[in-house]
């Protein structure tokens, strides 16, 4: 039987044990449906618009949802934007919160008044996926990508979370593998399970690895539902998503689960290592090394830093979280200065990638606008390659947000959107 949904799904992100039942506040209400482009075209003056370094004044146009500069012959309707900042919308690469219905109903409106416009939520399975979608809508000003395929070992993560059920009980095991995630405990495994992945249908895969260079955890109880995929089925893997068209994004622990998932070609990196820095191990288990560094450079595998998962894992203890942020900095200032493109997603059931933005921001690592560019044009455009988003620019969707506050001098200006515009029409 499927299990009734609860937060404790929703929390299936990081592979952390210490997370507990905490609550989960309830979003605001629902925010009005986009309304159907009832102009087909939209003079915007008066605004200032993002062009990947600054704001710049002028006036853009939106026919039938598509950005132009070129006055069209006839105007259906005029607004101005009173000076405000225009920026592409924003975009959460890793999250869990709309992975189902539950979710989609308690989280709807938190992303849609937040000014996110695209989401991938990553690991789920094909039931929930298809519950979700339905309670999103089809005309809601949010488009989400699923993992619905979430690969890991029979021991391995989200297993241990999975099974916790509110009330402290716990599922059996048969019950949670191969419905919230599959299973692959050898290379075998990969073809006699593919016909599942391919069931679910997934939009990408989700491949789990924790820690794959220490087999001994795998003996060890305390680990049991926390371990990932071992490492010599990361590859093949790939070869088998990629032979169907379908892109990989790894969840990876420590330094070397970063250099199998590279090695292995995976399409995004969907954790920085070193969020937490497990018992018995240290930084030296989390600082990427410049060689790993350089080839995924080479290679333009994109990583989700989800650097603010910190702030939870740490709770109130500062001096975990400072020891965490100077190892974030390290390997986020070498990821950068090497290339390696910077996705932006939270991976937090209580925020979203406004936490994210605000948590990159503090690091003081990058210029403004440099983060500004990772979060509303690297972003969409990592999750939907195949469309013109993320930029204000002519041939672009007419995507926008309208703040009252330039953003590049504080991400706070997030918290004044005057304007959500959506293929040209305002909602
Ligand atoms: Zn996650």
């Amino acid at each position: 039987m499927r299990r009734l949904v609860s937060p404790r799904l929703i929390a299936c992100c990081f592979a952390v044990a210490a997370i507990g039942a905490a609550a989960v506040s309830t979003a605001s209400a629902p925010a009005t449906a986009a309304r159907a482009a009832e102009a087909r075209t939209v003079e915007f003056n008066n605004g200032r618009w993002f062009d990947g370094e600054g704001f710049r004044a002028g006036t853009w146009y939106s026919v039938d949802g598509v950005l132009t500069r070129q006055r069209p012959a006839r105007i259906d309707r005029v607004v101005d934007l009173a000076g405000g900042y225009a920026t592409p919308p924003l975009a959460e690469a890793h999250n869990h919160n709309l992975q189902n219905a539950w979710g989609v109903r308690n989280f709807r409106g938190r992303y849609i008044d937040g000014g996110v416009q695209y989401a991938a939520m990553l690991c789920g399975d094909g039931a929930d996926r298809d519950k979700a979608r339905a309670a999103l809508g089809a005309d809601a000003p949010l488009d989400v990508l699923y993992a619905s395929a979430c690969i890991s070992s029979s021991d391995g993560h989200p297993l241990a979370m999975a099974r916790r059920n509110p009330d402290g009980s716990l599922r059996p095991v048969a019950e949670v593998h191969d419905h919230d995630y599959l299973v692959m405990d050898s290379v075998e495994d990969i073809e006699r399970k593919w016909p599942r992945v391919r069931a679910a249908r997934p939009d990408l895969i989700k491949a789990i690895l924790v820690h794959s260079e220490r087999p001994e955890r795998r003996n060890d109880t305390r680990y049991f539902g926390m371990n990932g995929l071992r490492a010599e089925l990361l590859a093949p893997l790939v070869q088998r998503a990629h032979r169907d068209g379908l892109r990989v994004a790894a969840h990876v622990e420590s330094a070397a689960d970063f250099r199998i998932a590279v090695e292995a070609g995976v399409d995004a990196i969907a954790h920085l290592p070193g969020y937490q820095i497990w018992d018995g191990r240290s930084e030296a288990d989390y600082r990427l090394d410049d060689a790993d560094i350089a080839l995924a450079a080479r290679r333009k595998i994109p990583l989700i830093a989800t650097a603010g998962a910190a702030q939870l894992v740490a709770g109130k203890d500062v001096a975990k979280l400072e020891r965490v942020r100077a190892l974030q900095r390290d390997n986020l200032r070498r990821l950068l200065a090497a290339g390696v493109p910077l996705a932006v997603g939270s991976d937090r059931f209580d925020a979203t990638v406004r936490a994210e933005i605000d948590y990159l921001a503090a690091l003081e690592l990058m210029p403004p606008a440099r983060l500004w560019r990772a979060a509303v044009q690297d972003t969409p455009a990592l999750l939907f390659p195949q469309r013109r988003i993320g930029r204000i620019a002519k041939g672009f969707e007419a995507n926008f947000l309208v703040l009252a506050d330039d953003p590049l001098s504080a991400p706070a200006a997030l918290d004044r959107i005057r304007m959500k515009v959506r293929r040209g029409a305002l909602y």
